[in-house]
């Protein structure tokens, strides 16, 4: 499978879920069905950028599949956005919310766009243009969106606004990660970072694996790089290093501290997409190593929580023999040639639509709480987190156990399952 410039996400989720359709057997009409998004979106955005002149973005909408419920999934704003990068996402964001078991189907969105290089108010014209372009086929009951890559509980607060306009009345429904107080939930902010170290914390346990003992290595420093850093340490974990993007030198550091990070004062030096100020961490006595450094590291743990096609062919081979355990906190970062890699070296891999499901599990919260109109505490938010993330991964976990196989195909068998009889019975297939 290509890497680099070549990389293609959709062949990349093609793949997987072509190897576990054999697996399973399904005849050919589900292949075809799943193997392809239901729908997709295509549309440009003009905004008047604030110095009067006129600029037209691409946007993208995918509804992969939604057998078990509405549609589901992040918009992400990036100036690498591919329409064939959506449609990953989208199917990924299928299998995430079936194998969590909640009832929710796969969507994903995307503009091309950098938000580093524009002001709030054009982001805002972006938010609210997106919404215009898709205000007919989104919405509480076929397509809720939510934040991901560079977009944050502003961006919806824009964004359902826009919509509420178009409609003439409240839909707190339509779209989640809102602000708290605004139709948000406690503990959606820490919920994608927090699910993920809800498993490892399982994977730790089977494994027999003291968590005090553990060290640490993180790709990424966005919102589930922090709050995945902040459990774990609280855990008794040590996170030695974490790399992240540098907006200036476009390329990425990892950040390495030998007697582990400390993400109260590297916060302190972070800006809002999670870019360390490198100037400044060097003061702190932080060692500033190339990008890639963060994958070789002498740890237990790695946890990828940047982007897709993070380990590939190439940098699998740098994993050190005493890595255990990968918990994938972004979605697609493992490619099935470094699958091959991780499954001979023994790693136990806590597969992205299982391992990141926090997120679009806490999004399902909000929606059930704005229908209810009755807020839970944070506490209540996290504990109901915790059970289930804890319960799909042990489902996983006893699945690959049982068959013998890898994880990530045990989630695939899980998922693919759940939404294939779905389609079966609405009597598409
Ligand atoms: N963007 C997040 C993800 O990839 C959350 C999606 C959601 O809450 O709908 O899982």
């Amino acid at each position: 499978m290509a890497t680099g410039k070549n990389f293609n996400p959709f062949v990349m989720a093609q793949a997987q879920f072509d190897k576990v359709a054999e697996y399973l057997d399904l005849d050919e009409a589900t292949r075809q069905l799943l193997r392809e998004p239901l729908r997709e979106f295509h549309f440009s955005i003009p905004v008047r950028m604030d110095d009067g002149t006129m600029k037209v973005f691409r946007g993208f909408r995918v509804q992969h599949n939604d057998a078990l419920g509405p549609n589901k999934g992040g918009i992400r704003f990036h100036p690498q956005e591919t329409i064939d990068t959506v449609k990953a996402l989208s199917m990924w964001m299928t299998w995430k919310c079936a194998v969590v078991n909640i009832p929710l189907g796969g969507g994903k969105g995307g503009v091309i766009c950098d938000p580093h290089n524009l002001s709030d108010h054009e982001q805002e014209q972006i938010c609210r243009g997106w919404v215009r372009q898709m205000a007919k086929n989104v919405g509480p009951i076929n397509d809720v969106p939510a934040p991901d890559v560079m977009t944050s509980a502003q961006h919806m607060l824009w964004m359902l606004d826009e919509f509420e306009t178009i409609h003439g009345a409240k839909y707190p429904g339509f779209i989640t990660g809102k602000p708290v107080g605004m139709g948000g939930s406690l503990g959606r902010t820490e919920a994608t970072g927090y699910g993920l170290i809800f498993t490892v914390r399982e994977a730790m346990k089977e494994l027999g694996i003291d968590p005090a003992q553990t060290l640490v290595s993180v790709q990424g420093f966005g919102n589930v790089a922090q709050y995945a850093i902040r459990l774990i340490t609280q855990l008794g974990g040590k996170v030695i290093c974490v790399s992240c993007w540098d907006q200036e030198d476009q390329c990425s550091y990892a950040f390495r501290r030998i007697d582990g990070i400390n993400i109260d004062e590297l916060l302190k030096i972070t800006d809002r997409f999670g870019g360390i100020d490198k100037t400044k961490a060097a003061e702190l006595d932080y060692e500033i190593l190339p990008g890639d450094a963060w994958i070789e590291q002498d740890v237990d743990i790695l946890l990828p929580c940047a982007m897709e096609n993070q380990i590939n062919s190439e940098t699998a081979t740098k994993i050190k023999d005493r890595v255990k355990i990968i918990g994938e906190g972004a979605n697609g970062p493992t490619t099935p040639d470094a699958d091959r890699i991780i499954e001979e070296k023994g790693i136990f891999v806590i597969p992205d639509f299982l391992a990141n499901a926090g997120g679009v599990t806490c999004s399902y919260f909000e929606q059930v709480q704005c229908n209810m109109n009755y807020f839970w505490e944070k506490d209540e938010v996290l504990s109901r987190l915790d059970t289930k993330m804890t319960s799909a991964f042990i489902a996983v976990s006893e699945l690959a156990k049982k068959h013998k196989i890898y994880m990530r195909d045990a989630a695939y068998v899980i998922a693919i399952n759940r939404v294939a009889q779905a389609c079966k019975d609405r009597g598409w297939v």
